[in-house]
């Protein structure tokens, strides 16, 4: 960290400072110019204490951060990309998946049939919730252990591999006894207590980005994952809220190019939360290819006006066919591969 004093500081406050900065574990140097001593300090800013709370002494003007908060998410510490293996089906360094199913799993017959429609579209990986985290404690909150039920059916008939959501640290161990890949929902993206319980879960994990944090918090969400043991941790960008009401929400995509750039995470984009409406969709998720993502996470439900939730943005599972058809080209120009 870079600690940087007042113009015209007195010898007593520069030595007060270094004398806070050994006490914190830091090794300090001190550089004087003509106005002004900079001091910077040797040390392992991740297992030592942050400088920052040294802000507090009025000597002090600054404090500079030079490492970055989500070391094992870095390309520092990572150069290449990383490849998570959702069951038997990879994404990350060039293997490129389409991820889709429905909000809710509703009933045995309407997984089955989305299931069946995504599988004959070449998708592999199906993702439904069972535990929804509903902005309203009267809409549909999910089958909740029976739908776990129920996805652990269409696992074993399909042979595809499963995401599912949790939003609570009691359903964790049967959610991971039974599907392939854990959710953190954007509601729950800086939930600590959950992110920790999920990481010894020993299960990869998709990270949802959260409708107000900022890519660091994001980052730093995906570093705690990280640092409690999960080694594949996917990043999922879902569009944030702003001014914008044209759309659900505003779908950034400079975070995923961000993302990308900062990580070896795999990154997925989740247009339907992000558009909210089925026409958006496709552009959306072409948008998602074009900048670098490693696979778009679609709603798809096989009748799209009897679902029991966020029915106006879910795409018709039966036209998956064409919707491959539409996005194998982008998949192609961006160099990636899907099975
Ligand atoms: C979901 O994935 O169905 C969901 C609730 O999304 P989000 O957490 O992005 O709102
Ligand atoms: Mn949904």
């Amino acid at each position: 960290m870079i600690i940087v004093l007042k113009p015209y500081s007195h010898d007593d406050d520069v030595e007060d400072v270094k004398q806070h900065c050994i006490k914190l574990g830091y090794d300090p140097r001190i550089i004087r110019g003509v106005e002004r001593t900079v001091i910077a300090c040797v040390g392992d800013e991740l297992t030592h204490r942050s400088l920052e709370a040294l802000k507090a002494m009025p000597v002090i003007e600054n404090v500079l951060p030079i490492q970055k908060r989500h070391k094992l998410a870095s390309r520092e510490f990572r150069r290449q990309d990383s490849v998570v293996k959702m069951g038997a089906f990879p994404i990350g360094a060039g293997h490129f998946q389409v991820i889709a199913g429905p909000c809710a799993v509703e009933s045995r017959e309407q997984i089955y049939q989305a299931t069946g429609d995504l599988l004959k579209a070449g998708i592999h990986v199906i993702r439904a919730g069972t535990f929804k985290p509903r902005t309203s404690p009267y809409d549909f909150q999910g089958l909740g252990d029976e739908g776990l039920d129920l996805l652990a059916a269409v696992k074993e008939e399909f042979g595809v591999a499963i995401i599912t959501e949790v939003v609570g640290i009691g359903q964790v161990e049967h959610a991971a006894r039974t599907v392939d890949v854990l959710q953190i929902g954007a509601r729950n993206c800086q939930n600590y207590n959950l992110l920790e319980t999920v990481a010894g879960a020993g299960k990869p994990v998709l990270l949802k980005r959260g409708m107000a944090t900022t890519v660091e918090e994001w980052l730093s969400a995906a570093e705690y994952l990280l640092v409690h043991g999960c080694e594949d941790v996917i990043l999922c960008e879902r569009g944030i809220r702003t001014f914008e009401t044209a759309t659900r929400n505003t779908l950034d995509i400079s975070a995923v190019a961000v993302a990308k750039q900062e990580t070896h995470l795999p990154v997925v984009v989740d247009p339907s939360h992000a558009a909210g409406v089925q026409s958006l969709v496709e552009p959306l998720a072409k948008a998602a290819i074009a900048v670098g993502a490693d696979g778009p996470l679609i709603e798809a439900h096989p009748n799209p006006v009897d679902a029991l939730s966020d029915a106006q943005q879910q795409l018709p599972s039966g036209d998956f066919g064409e919707l491959m058809k539409k996005l194998r080209p982008y998949i192609e120009l961006a160099g990636k591969t899907m099975p």
